[in-house]
């Protein structure tokens, strides 16, 4: 089984999406990662979901990516004593510490860090920026705050505070447990929320111990300010376009989108745009021509994935939503103006061997047509390397390691197979040979160019490439 197209589809599971059946066709219609988002469901949920996608994995043998995706400091309202009060333009409404119950006068935030990071002028944004609340006093633990944009707000709304870094751990006691279990489970990836600074990359990076990778979700403009070092120390990033869109300014995403999906595509780590891309599929079974456009955009970037979200974790039309993104990504790379928009980005090889290979497989599989381009690796770095180059031929990901595989499942323009470690050069041509038509990928009198490391096994090492007939 082999895809129609380069860019990666990754999909959320919830209610609308917990059956064997429903899994089991999402992954037909064009899934290559899954993503368990912990700020919802129960530890049992999210258990039977995985165990779901390892039985198709296993049937479909085709090796899965799965994402546990933690809440992170999520800041949220407390409650109010009739569950829901309406705010006006120009009143006050005070904040507190106190456990009692909110009113149309004040509400309860359980938040003590946000009041030593607030201060008279800081705008705090609830339910997703539907309503704006300036900060006017703060006393101690209590800040009077007057409402900019009014509305209706109930129980445990979500709060933003775009213009302060709060001295808070991107790890809250919640996302601990659920990052134990993720990994005890066998997650592939660990999606961080709210990252602000690079020490809370590296914070989880130490409690995680490589047993999984690291994606960071880029949705705070603190983090957007550092941005260069924050990628030095992920394996991958997130376009969280959801809250970065409540935290900034609409118009600010659609540059920032271009500006992050470039950053990543130089560093060569994968980028995955996420967030509302169909999102009235949620409740209709095709999308509007924006949504179809925005999706368009991020695969003429050269993003290595698109998201769904409530389009298939609580959507109506959750299969048919991977299905019209499966079309819209294969139509958009065979637009002739694909490439060139595309490769408008190409970045320069970096001074390794690695990377002179990489930029070597895709010159040469280009000139001579290749059919495909086979890289043999351990840990996924020479693979991570061609794809950076986003080659004209299809890149093989030959690897005797799952994790690598579904780890990478994310990556563009990868197919992955799995097959023992080679141990000569004839065993490496003969392999690539076999794998390429045994997947579809040639035939009988096509090229194929095969990367390697030698000595053969040893991360890192990639030195080699050489030309092959397919007989
Ligand atoms: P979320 O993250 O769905 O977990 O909020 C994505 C986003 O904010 O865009
Ligand atoms: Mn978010």
């Amino acid at each position: 089984m082999r895809r129609n197209r380069s860019t990666k589809i990754v999909a959320t599971l919830g209610p609308a999406s917990g059956t064997p059946e429903v899994i089991g066709a999402l992954f037909d219609a064009g899934v290559d990662v899954f993503r368990l988002n912990f700020s919802h469901g129960t530890h049992d949920e999210h258990r039977v979901r995985y165990d779901v996608i390892r039985a198709i994995e296993q049937e479909r043998k085709r090796p899965i990516g799965i994402l546990v995706d933690l809440q992170g400091p999520k800041l949220r309202v407390g409650t109010f004593a009739d569950g829901k009060i309406m705010l006006k333009a120009g009143q006050g409404f005070r904040l507190d510490l106190t456990d009692k119950p909110g009113d149309e006068t004040r509400a309860p935030l359980p938040h003590p860090e946000i009041f030593e990071a607030i201060s008279p002028g800081t705008d705090l944004l609830l339910d997703d920026g539907r309503i704006r609340l300036r900060v006017e006093k703060v006393r101690g633990k209590v800040a009077e705050t007057l409402v900019i944009t009014g509305g209706p707000l109930s129980n445990r709304k979500g709060v933003n505070v775009p213009n302060a870094v709060l001295p808070v751990s991107a790890l809250t006691d919640k996302d601990r447990r659920d990052l134990r279990f993720g990994l005890d489970i066998g997650a592939d990836w660990i999606a961080l929320s709210f990252v602000q600074r690079p020490e809370d990359v590296a914070e989880a990076r130490k409690l995680i111990e490589g047993r999984a990778a690291v994606m960071v979700k880029l949705e705070k403009p603190q983090a957007i300010e550092r941005l260069q070092e924050i990628l030095d120390l992920t394996d991958a990033v997130m376009v969280a376009r959801g809250d970065l869109g409540v935290e900034m300014p609409p118009e600010d995403v659609p540059g920032l989108q271009k500006r992050i999906v470039r950053a990543c595509r130089v560093a060569g780590k994968p980028v995955v745009v996420a967030t509302q891309m169909l999102e009235s599929m949620v409740q209709s079974p095709a999308p509007t021509r924006a949504e179809a456009s925005d999706v368009a955009t991020a695969v003429y970037d050269g993003a290595d994935a698109v998201m769904l979200s409530a389009e298939t974790a609580a959507g109506a039309y959750p299969r048919e939503a991977v299905e019209i993104m499966n079309r819209i990504i294969a139509k958009v790379e065979q637009d002739p103006l694909y490439r060139p928009i595309m490769d408008a980005e190409h970045s320069q090889p970096e001074h390794t061997a690695a990377d002179a290979i990489s930029a070597a497989a895709a010159q040469v599989s280009q000139t001579i047509g290749a059919a495909a381009i086979c890289t043999f690796t351990t840990s996924g770095s020479t693979t991570l390397r061609a794809a950076r180059e986003r080659p004209t031929s299809p890149i093989l990901g030959l690897t005797a390691h799952v994790g690598t595989a579904r780890r990478l499942a994310v990556l563009w323009g990868v197919h992955w197979v799995l097959t023992r470690d080679i141990r000569s050069f004839s065993d490496m041509v003969e392999r690539a040979r076999k794998l390429a038509v045994q997947e579809g990928f040639a035939r009988s009198g096509d090229r194929i160019v095969i990367t390697a490391g030698v000595p053969f096994g040893t991360p890192g090492s990639t030195n080699t490439l050489r030309i092959a007939w397919v007989e």
